[in-house]
């Protein structure tokens, strides 16, 4: 069993970022009594079972004080059977992280941290508005192995307008020196709700060009595969085995439970979207309603679901269990599809398995859309 906790607060926005979130803090113990109230209503979501990753994520889970990453916790415990090596994943901004933070994690059960670092080059942190420094970015994690906590996972932000390679290069360099067993690397992308969608559309920043980008990712792949990370996922790089177990139940269609405001939760049959808006989620959680939607998800849709997430990861997708999701479909609407890929050398079978190629992977999504069934 998984359980997500979205923590809906941030100091600054980033100008990239259109996850759901509030600088203003003035309800936030509210909010985390709130969140605690809907673990307590959902206790039964998800089937019997221990809880064998809990995630911190949002928005900036950093930011909860020692008290209240405490109450939420003990309410999950007291709700849920949380395997022994349960993997307690908490999402953590640079400019948090210290001596002391960093002490309370460990002593409250976070033994995985996700740093969003983004970047080391200062210019580029400006750009983005993230609130740390980059002398705050290449101290955060020592400070975190030192207080016993190794399994790190660093965010790296690629395709950031600069027009040369040179930034990545040494962004990649220092991460290589923290020695962290997990590295995230995104394609910085401009949604339209975002400082940089409003700036695109005012011509105040240019569009990021496709083969920057694709240049960026083949930088960023090779540099990683050198250094001893096994991409596993197209944006997730791990050594010696130590993936994101929470991440990797969502691209294996696991079921899982997310509480807090705008967090989604999936059963099998249908996903269920919290509210993204931290006044509505606390009054509808003050009368004890979870304000949620639900959809049902569709044989075409699981389907479908399963060849966009799947296909992403090296653990690719089950033909047998395409066509049982698809209930026969899968083999019939997607055959032409299917051979045009492999002829083009961006998919291979294996023993029943469909995995892209390195080629395939600078297109999967197109690639899992392509295959896609009504
Ligand atoms: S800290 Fe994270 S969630 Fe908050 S605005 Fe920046 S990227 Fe978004």
């Amino acid at each position: 069993m998984h359980l997500y906790i979205h923590i809906p607060f941030c100091k600054q926005a980033c100008h990239y970022c259109d996850f759901h979130f509030s600088t203003n803090t003035t309800h936030k113990r509210a909010v985390v009594e709130a969140i605690a109230r809907e673990i307590v209503l959902r206790r039964s979501y998800l089937p019997d079972g221990d809880m064998e990753t809990i995630y911190f994520g949002g928005g900036t889970p950093s930011m909860l004080s020692e008290a209240e990453l405490n109450f939420l916790l003990e309410t999950i415990h007291r709700q849920f059977r949380v395997a022994p090596h349960a993997e307690i994943t908490l999402e953590a901004n640079p400019d948090d992280l210290n001596a002391s933070s960093l002490q309370m994690f460990a002593k409250a059960g976070i033994n995985r941290l996700s740093i969003g670092i983004q970047s080391f080059h200062e210019p580029h942190l400006r750009f983005m508005n993230r609130a740390h420094s980059a002398m705050e970015a290449e101290q955060c994690v020592g400070l975190a192995q030192q207080a016993g906590i190794d399994n790190i996972s660093i965010d790296l932000i690629y395709a950031i307008p600069a027009e040369r390679h040179d930034i990545l290069l040494s962004d990649l360099s220092k991460a290589f020196t923290l020695n962290v067993p997990h590295i995230s690397a995104y394609c910085l992308t401009i949604e339209p709700q975002t400082a940089f969608g409003s700036w695109l559309k005012k011509k105040k920043i240019k569009p990021i060009e496709e083969e920057y980008a694709a240049q960026q990712f083949e930088i960023l792949v090779s540099s990683l595969r050198e250094n001893g990370y096994e991409q596993y996922e197209i944006s997730n790089f791990a050594r010696n085995g130590l993936y994101s177990n929470h991440n990797s139940s969502y691209w294996k269609q696991h079921p899982y439970l997310g509480v807090g405001p705008s967090a989604h939760s999936y059963n099998g049959a249908s996903r269920e979207y919290n509210v993204s808006n931290n006044a509505k989620y606390l009054e509808a959680l003050q009368k004890d309603i979870i304000p949620t939607t639900i959809e049902t998800l569709s044989a075409a849709d699981q389907t479908n679901e399963y060849l966009l997430t799947g296909l992403r990861t090296k653990w690719g997708v089950e033909l047998q269990k395409l066509e049982t999701l698809s209930a026969g479909g899968f083999g019939v609407q997607a055959k032409d599809a299917l051979e045009r890929m492999t002829r083009k050398g961006w998919i291979r079978e294996d023993s029943g398995i469909l995995v892209l190629t390195q080629a395939g992977k600078l297109f999967a999504d197109r690639i899992a859309s392509d295959l896609f069934i009504d």
